[in-house]
């Protein structure tokens, strides 16, 4: 068993590099070992999308891959230790560190042997020993390989919480700047339409637990020059039109030994930025249109893109906080959906006539006020210049 172990470490630790996250970390990724085992294993404390809080064992089913991507630690001809588990021997494994409480929930991925449709196989051939051998009712994320075929993809809907691919850029251009090998439309954009296709056409047959899993992709943000509202129309698109939960952005890091060890990696900012225009089309019901870019597609950096929109929409036409619609409110910097919720509450009982009010339920006065009407007055506050 220590010899498993200590491949799995590796495998995990491996994947610490691999940033996608399929949920809201809520701490870094630390070592957990078995009972009298030498050896430790990296598990990720996470809350899942149903408010759960699991340990959560990323993985790969091995770290070996043909392909050659630029940006990353896995590309064929790199020079490190690689490691491999066949699918049940992972699954046997990963049930022992189940029953000892070391990890909750597992993510699997894998780097690509034999092709994609092979290594499909194998993840699915593990999640399927998991589920109907093992009796492994826990949270499963599996990774659909480029390349898959349709009825794999419903496969791995049948067995898993979650399935994700990764686009890894917004379109066919910029992903040959990253991964030449890759085909975007047929490869990796293709499995995510059959994902919303089968949840669509086969709504009566759901997944393993009662509905189907939620899908969810990742961008390299920054790998291949592309702008932000390259990436945001794209990640509009997948929002709209194929149901995905999220789309994460990754900053680009430079990997050592790799096409791209001297490009410069993406600043934090730019992930936020994204994320927060990426959450404005998602859920507080903002056209693509609506965001500011500077002339070369890029959100400006020194400001939230809320504010830039209330600046130049709301400074000279505030909203009446007392008549405001859901979504007309949530337009309000400071204001999201649970604060949207609680203005509607409160105004129920009596008028909201000042700030005062506002941060009795919780709302940031300094951010929202500027933009507001309290039964037809302005507040003394200015608008926030940054
Ligand atoms: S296919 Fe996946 S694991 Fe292989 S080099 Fe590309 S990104 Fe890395």
């Amino acid at each position: 068993m220590d010899d498993d172990i200590v491949r799995l470490k590796a495998l995990s630790e491996q994947m610490t590099f691999e940033p996608a996250e399929d949920h809201s970390l809520i701490g870094t990724p630390y070592l957990d070992k078995p009972e009298n085992c030498p050896e430790a294993v990296f598990v990720h404390p996470v809350i899942l999308p149903n408010g759960q809080r699991i340990k959560l064992l990323k993985t790969l089913l091995t770290s070996a891959c043909e392909r050659d991507c630029y940006y990353c630690p896995f590309r064929a001809g790199r020079d490190f230790h690689r490691a491999t588990f066949q699918p049940e021997e992972f699954a046997r494994l990963f049930v022992m560190l189940f029953r000892k409480g070391i990890a909750q929930g597992v993510f699997l991925s894998s780097g690509i042997t034999g092709g994609g449709i092979r290594t499909q196989d194998k993840l699915l051939d593990s999640a399927d020993v998991l589920r109907h051998k093992l009796g492994f009712r826990g949270y499963i994320h599996l990774k659909i390989m480029p390349g898959a075929e349709r009825a794999q993809v419903e496969r791995a809907m049948q067995l898993a919480d979650r399935v994700s691919i990764n686009l890894e850029a917004p379109n066919d251009i910029r992903l040959s700047k990253l991964a030449p090998h890759k085909q975007f439309t047929a490869e990796l954009l293709q499995p995510l339409k059959w994902v919303e296709e089968i949840r669509h056409t086969q709504p009566g047959y759901k997944g393993w637990n009662g509905h189907w899993p939620s899908s969810v992709t990742q961008f390299v943000a920054g790998g291949a020059g592309e702008s932000d509202l390259e990436l945001l129309s794209t990640t509009d698109y997948l929002y709209q039109q194929l149901g995905i939960r999220r789309a994460y952005f990754s900053p680009f890091s430079p990997i050592l030994d790799t096409p791209l060890e001297n490009q410069l990696p993406t600043p934090a900012i730019r992930e936020h930025r994204l994320y927060q225009a990426s959450f404005l089309l998602r859920d507080y019901g903002f056209d693509l249109e609506e965001l500011t870019f500077e002339l070369d597609g890029r959100l400006p950096e020194q400001i939230d893109p809320k504010l830039a929109w209330a600046q130049k929409n709301l400074s000279e036409r505030p909203i009446e906080v007392n008549r405001a619609e859901r979504f007309t409110l949530m337009r309000i910097p400071g204001i999201g959906p649970r604060g949207a919720e609680a203005i509607m509450k409160a105004r129920r009982q009596a008028k909201i006539r000042d700030v005062t009010s506002l941060r009795k339920i919780g709302i940031s006065a300094e951010q929202a006020a500027p933009y507001l009407l309290f039964d037809g007055r302005r507040t003394p506050y200015q608008p926030c210049l940054f």
